[in-house]
């Protein structure tokens, strides 16, 4: 049968109240890659596995929570629906609220989001505004809006986005046929780790597929989790989690705690450092939150904490590399010119 989304799919697993609507991209339904070349760099004695995320619709997991919660939007007969975001939320709200008929408001931290997210907020069609503060100052302006006014709020607090969420756990456990003994994830504002973490414990309630540990990471620059107490003036090239204040951090560490597992924190060096690895060693462009889930990974595995000898990892890579080009083009030394002629062609690949 052909594939017609997540609600389609999974709805009848999901928390969605009866007035919901489907609005579908037909997100979801992403790759699990078995990355071997990275997994024998690392150390090479555990099964290693990308959920590729960055292959949804606008190009990250933000789809999965965003077609149900514009979906219950549209069914309470919201016209507008409002978001802060670093960049990925706001374009795929944008998208779904297009494609439902209605309004997105999107508010981003000024200077701060990533070429390829602002394109896809304007592409979309969304009323884009800057704020001259961080994430965390958006947000709070979204819930105070959205308190005194009829706009829907389409930020992770809002609880369909995690039910949606939800279904990345299930995907991995149908594909594998049982949970993975770890799970690693980037961590901002701790909604999709809340959300594989509940989808992973439903899933095992009904079907008996096992729990994973969780290996949430931060990046150093804004490690709320890790330092224990928020972060005024979060920094870091991974923008994506570049969040102070995390709304679900409780839950975040609650997952952390109840998996066994732990939320770490990975430099800005060793995240760009995975990202160029997964994309030279596996052909996978992630944009640099995408890789900090491997980047602790790795760092764990290198100063010894974490022993993985026989065993099978899921990493979640978020989003898509095309999101964030300049990161790449930045420091990269422009390509040589040559003439067009073959003699000029062969000195240069043959020296
Ligand atoms: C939103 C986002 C994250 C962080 O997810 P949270 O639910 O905020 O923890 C990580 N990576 C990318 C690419 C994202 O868009």
């Amino acid at each position: 049968m052909t594939y017609q989304g997540l609600i389609h799919k999974y709805g009848h697993l999901l928390n969605l109240p009866s007035h919901s609507r489907t609005v579908s991209l037909l997100e979801g339904d992403t790759p699990l890659i078995k990355a071997d070349n990275l997994s024998r760099h690392l150390g090479g004695d555990f099964e290693l596995y990308i959920k590729y995320e960055g292959l949804n619709p606008t190009g990250s997991f933000k789809d999965r929570g965003m077609t149900a919660a514009v979906g219950e939007a549209l069914g309470r007969g919201a016209k507008t629906v409002i978001c802060a975001s670093t960049g990925n939320t706001a374009a795929s709200a944008a998208a779904y609220a297009a494609r439902a008929g209605m309004k997105s408001i999107v508010l981003i931290p000024q200077g701060k989001v990533a070429a390829g997210k602002l394109a896809g907020s304007v592409a979309y069609g969304a009323q884009v505004i800057q704020i001259d503060g961080s994430f965390d100052d958006a947000l709070t302006m979204v819930v105070e809006i959205t308190n005194k006014h009829p706009i829907a709020l389409v930020n992770s607090i809002n609880p369909y986005r995690v039910e949606g969420q939800k279904t990345a756990a299930f995907e991995i456990c149908d594909v594998l046929e049982s949970a993975p003994d770890w799970l690693c994830l980037p961590v901002g504002n701790a909604g999709n780790i809340t959300s594989y973490w509940a989808g992973f414990k439903q899933y095992d309630e009904i079907k008996s597929t096992g729990l994973p540990q969780v290996l949430g990471v931060q990046a150093a620059g804004a490690a709320p989790l890790v330092v224990g107490h928020s972060v005024d003036n979060p920094e870091t090239v991974a923008t994506a989690i570049r969040i102070g204040k995390p709304a679900r951090g409780e839950q975040a560490l609650q997952a952390a705690e109840e998996s066994n597992g732990q939320i770490i924190a990975a430099a800005d060096m060793q995240i760009l450092e995975m990202q160029k690895m997964l994309a030279t060693l596996e052909g996978i462009w992630v944009e640099p939150a995408s890789a900090a889930g491997l980047a602790g990974l790795a760092q764990e595995i290198a100063n010894g904490k974490l022993t993985m000898k026989g065993k099978r990892i899921v990493a979640v890579c978020t989003g898509h590399g095309l999101k964030d080009p300049d990161i790449i083009t930045k420091d990269m030394p422009k390509p040589k010119i040559v003439p067009p002629q073959l003699d000029a062609l062969e000195e240069i690949i043959l020296g």
